[in-house]
């Protein structure tokens, strides 16, 4: 018999990211913390990437990072990406450690130091990393 507890019950299938994407939304940067051994990280799991706890607590980044390597794309992964090509990705270092993806301008280079801006493409938030001058 079908009831209505399922409604009601905290959304077990919302995904796991939605922390991150509804943080991009509110122009934050989120990651998890282990409350076991600190390591943070950006991609959301359900257990720490490095002791397996999972213990992880959100929290909202500076948006200051590190520019760890760049690479140009000329040629869009998808439709949605076409008119913005080419263009430049970084990987960056996050003051608080975690690295995740970004786009910049295709100057930046690597080492520079970074803040974390925010623009909209296709009805996502996507983030795009200035210089800090
Ligand atoms: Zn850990």
């Amino acid at each position: 018999m079908i009831t209505n507890t399922t409604a009601t019950t905290t959304s077990p299938h919302k995904p796991l990211s939605a922390h991150f994407t509804q943080g991009l939304l509110a122009h934050v940067i989120r990651y998890q913390r282990c409350r076991a051994c600190t390591h943070a990280q950006t991609l959301a799991r359900y257990a720490c990437q490095r002791c397996g706890a999972e213990q992880l607590v959100w929290h909202d980044a500076s948006g200051l990072a590190t520019v760890r390597a760049k690479t140009v794309v000329s040629r869009a992964p998808s439709d949605d990406f076409r008119a913005l090509a080419p263009y430049t990705l970084v990987i960056v270092e996050l003051d608080e450690g975690p690295r995740l993806m970004g786009h910049a301008d295709a100057d930046v280079q690597i080492g520079q130091r970074v803040n974390a801006g925010f623009f909209e493409h296709q009805g996502r938030v996507l983030l795009r990393f200035e210089p800090i001058s």
